[in-house]
């Protein structure tokens, strides 16, 4: 999705360029770290004032200082909307990140993450302060309740006799590798996939900027699964707000989450308290996405 990149090394500056000439930029200190994976071009920076950034082709994808404001939002409203989730599925997320917040519930049995990119996983374990611990537990096969498994997420999902309860697409934007994950082809295996009451989430973008691309994955995602609803946050270092879509499987109501459970977590950006100020869009997307 990203138009161009740039490492400005005048300006001292990382600026992502999104369509149309608007771009979010970090000031940073220096390049901790580059490589070209098997799936694309990862780097590191040190920010001024965000801690490290992570950034694979070209778009950021987290930043230390303030990650939890896209974790939160991605992990627990599905996670305290669903009774009882036991068993959860992440695809991409090879940050740790996303797993680091799923794990936080006990009601957690088993969570397997899935990412495609081995390099993704290894430069977060060694440079980034997201989850450390975690990644070293996971890369030496030693979390109790996780496992990670390095492949491709559309595959595994076709391939897999497991059911899930929740199921978590934190990958990078509909292009590359991730082009598949925003097909309906794929929404059906995850539908398919998920226990007879279970709950999809996948980050959908920019609501402002790609607009376009968030209303073919709601139409998509309307085809497959019993109920879809969508939300927008404000995330550090996206063009925000940000869009989230949520499928729904069986009988769950996700406009209500639990409160108990939520107490345990105490969140910070994410406030299930007023887990309803989540559903506001400005009024053109409401109007686009309830469109036929
Ligand atoms: N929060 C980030 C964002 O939205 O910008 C996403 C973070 S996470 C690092 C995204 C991960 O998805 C990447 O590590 C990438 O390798 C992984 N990914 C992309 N396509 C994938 C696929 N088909 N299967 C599994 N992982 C995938």
């Amino acid at each position: 999705m990203v138009v161009s990149m740039g490492f400005n090394e005048m300006e001292g500056a990382f600026i992502e360029w999104y369509p149309r000439g608007y771009g979010v930029a970090f000031k940073v200190k220096r390049r901790l770290f580059a490589i070209q994976t098997d799936y694309q071009r990862l780097e590191i920076y040190e920010t001024e004032g965000f801690g490290k950034l992570l950034v694979l082709d070209d778009t950021v994808q987290l930043v230390e200082v303030g990650e939890e404001s896209y974790h939160e939002a991605l992990v627990h409203p599905v996670m305290l909307a669903h009774p009882n989730p036991r068993r959860i599925l992440v695809i991409g997320g090879g940050d740790g990140g996303t797993l680091r917040e799923v794990l936080r519930h006990e009601t957690v049995e088993k969570a397997t993450m899935v990412e495609i990119d081995e390099g993704v996983v290894e430069a977060s374990y060694l440079y980034l302060d997201v989850a450390k611990d975690l990644l070293e537990r996971l890369i030496k096969g030693e979390e109790k309740r996780a496992e990670l498994i390095i492949g491709d997420g559309v595959k595994y999902l076709r391939e897999t006799d497991e059911r899930f309860d929740v199921i978590i697409v934190d990958s990078t934007d509909p292009v590359g590798p991730a082009k598949l994950l925003f097909s309906e082809e794929f929404y059906r295996s995850a539908y398919e996939k998920l226990n007879e009451r279970g709950l999809y989430i996948t980050q959908a973008g920019s609501v402002y900027l790609f607009t376009n691309e968030l209303i073919d994955a709601y139409r998509a995602m309307k085809k497959v699964f019993d109920r879809v609803y969508y939300f927008s946050f404000p995330v550090i270092g996206y063009a925000s707000p940000w869009s989230f879509l949520v499928g729904v499987k069986g009988d769950i109501d996700f406009t209500k989450v639990d409160l108990e459970r939520a107490k345990k977590l105490d969140l910070y950006y994410y406030d299930p308290e007023r887990h309803e100020t989540l559903f506001q869009m400005p009024r053109y997307v409401r109007q686009l996405l309830e469109e036929r």
